[in-house]
Order: structure tokens, then sequence, then C-alpha cells
């Protein structure tokens, strides 16, 4: 079973579409082509990562574009055998005003829309907040996402540089207001920082899943916290060595998170950067990091679970369990 719980749509834009995309929006090709421009060699660091992932913003300034890349992302992702596929995004890159970000939201939403209606794949959206945004701008983008909840959009995030911006006390009222909506709640959390930046982001934004949260592993009592509070670590392996999070996949912490009772999903994160889609994330899991087919099958069970979907999809996920 493959349910994708961490992915995020920037990584998502196929480089012919960007190609095409290109031409139509007037823009510039970069030197080497759009291959080389949005996917990396190998691991880097989270700069190199980061600007990697930063190639495909321009396109989402038109609603068009977002659509378009949306829709292929689902379409890509059902051709990969997902289950389902949660997308994440920053509408505040792509909009300057509160009317921009309504518009960027439902682009992308009718694009996943069509194409799990076309596949009989789900998809739901969730709209990630910016760290490095201030307290308005973000409660701009909260509102946004809960105008949208329940028209495609689901969840709500936090994403962006953690060393640079770890206070979440700015976002908390965009979090409240996002939870009020009914928006399931995540948040990009000791990815970089220290591991109880995730029990901060549970407490202070209460987010029922953390986001890669790779350093929890590294504080005995965040790491305890983690296991009693059942909250949700959404690993992708590849993504944290390629951003230089770990020295390698071997040394992935997914085992030390199983061994501790800590609740696990996966995602891919940005799939088209690393060219590791979830096949590949699942099957390292297995051959690398040691899981087994009843860690796996617990994994998958966590992922019905877990996943910011209605019941009715949730019972059809469920039905695939083995
Ligand atoms: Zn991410």
């Amino acid at each position: 079973m493959l349910v994708d719980l961490h992915s995020h749509l920037e990584g998502r834009v196929r480089p012919e579409t960007a190609a095409e995309l290109a031409s139509e929006l007037g823009l510039a090709a970069p030197e080497g082509g759009w291959e080389r421009a949005i996917q990396l060699d190998g691991p880097a660091d989270l700069t190199v990562y980061l600007a990697k992932v930063a190639v495909t913003y321009p396109f989402f300034r038109s609603p068009g574009a977002a659509r378009r890349i949306a829709r292929e992302a689902v379409l890509d992702g059902a051709a990969e055998g997902l289950d389902y596929l949660e997308l994440r995004f920053g509408p505040a890159t792509h909009a300057d005003d509160e009317a921009g970000l309504d518009e960027v939201i439902s682009a992308v939403a009718e694009g996943m829309r069509e194409a799990s209606a076309e596949t009989g794949m789900p998809s739901g959206a969730v709209v990630a907040a910016l760290r490095h945004h201030d307290r308005e701008a973000n409660l701009a983008v909260a509102r946004a996402a809960a105008r949208a909840a329940g028209d495609g959009v689901v969840g709500f995030d936090l994403a962006g540089d953690e060393l640079l911006f770890p206070d979440l006390r700015a976002h908390v009222e965009a979090f409240q207001l996002a939870r009020a909506a009914g928006l399931g709640i995540t948040c990009h959390a000791a990815e970089a920082a220290p591991g109880p930046a995730a029990r901060e982001a549970a407490e202070l934004l209460g987010a029922t899943r953390i986001g890669h949260g790779a350093h929890i592993v590294e504080d005995a009592d965040t790491l305890a916290w983690a296991a009693d509070s059942g909250i949700v670590v959404e690993i992708c392996p590849t993504s944290n060595w390629y951003t230089g999070a770990i020295p390698s996949v071997d040394r992935h912490p997914a085992p030390a998170f199983r061994d501790a009772g800590v609740r696990l999903v996966l995602g891919d994160d940005n799939p088209l950067q690393t060219r590791a889609g979830m096949p590949r994330e699942r099957e390292l899991l297995a051959s690398v990091l040691g899981f087994t087919p009843s860690d796996l099958a617990a994994l998958d069970r966590v992922s019905v679970d877990a996943a910011f979907v209605e019941p009715a999809v949730r019972r059809q996920l469920a039905t695939r369990l083995t």
C-alpha cells in the first residue's frame, strides 16, 4: 500500500511541463534546461535542495499553470500506484494578496479534483504557512485555507527555515483558525532544529503530525513523549539524505522511531528533485532500514488512520490494508 502523506506540489512539476509553461509565460529557460534546473544529481545541503524546489515557484503565479501542475501531480501519483496523495504547497509564495491566495488555492484544488476524478485515486491539499512570514501574512493564509476547507483543502502545515525562524508563537492564531475550520494540522519540525521543536509544534500549534522530525530521536525525553503522545511522524528518508540532515540513507532514524513505538507514516517530500518517489521510499524502508512486512503493515495502518481524509475515504482505504 502506498499512502503519501508528505509531498510538496512544488516538488512535483514535470520538467517538460515546466518547459512548456515557461514559453507560455515568457520565462527564460535556465542554462542546461529544466530537467537539470529542477533535479538534484545527488545528496547536497538544504540550501541547494530548496533552490531546486524554488525553480518552480514562478509557475504558480498563473492560476492556469498551478491547476495544470496540480492535475499532473495527482495523475503522476496515481500512475506510480499511490492509494492516496496529500499535496502541500505554500500559496503565499505564489500570491501577493488575500484574493490571490484564494485564487491559487482554488486552482490547485480544482486540478487535484479533476485528476482524482479521472483516476479514482483520492487526494487532498494541505496549505502551508511559512516560518519566515509574519503573523498577519500567515493569518491571511489560514483564512484562505479555512474558506477552502471541505472544498479540496484538508490540512494546514508550517514549512520553511526552522533554524532561522524557530519561534512558533507568532503562528498560534493562524493554527487556531485552521483547526477551527476542521483542517488537519501538521508541522515541519525537528527537521533542522533539535528534537523538542516537535513537541512545541504539537503543544503550541496543535499538530497531530510532524513533518520529518529527524532530530526527535536524539533527545530521549522528546522520543519518549512522541511514543506516549501518539504523535505521527512523517518520514521522508531520501529527502533527509539529500538535504544533508542525515549522512546516508542507512543512518535514517526510522528504525529508532519504530523501536521506540513512535507512529510513522511515509512521504517522498519533493520526488522530482530527488528522483525518488514513494515506491522507492518504501523499498528503502525494507531493504536498507530493516522494516519487516509487519513493520510496513503497521505503517500502513497508521497512514490510513492519520490521513486528513473524510470518513468515507478512510473506510475505502482501510479495505486495502493487509
Ligand atoms: Zn516537506
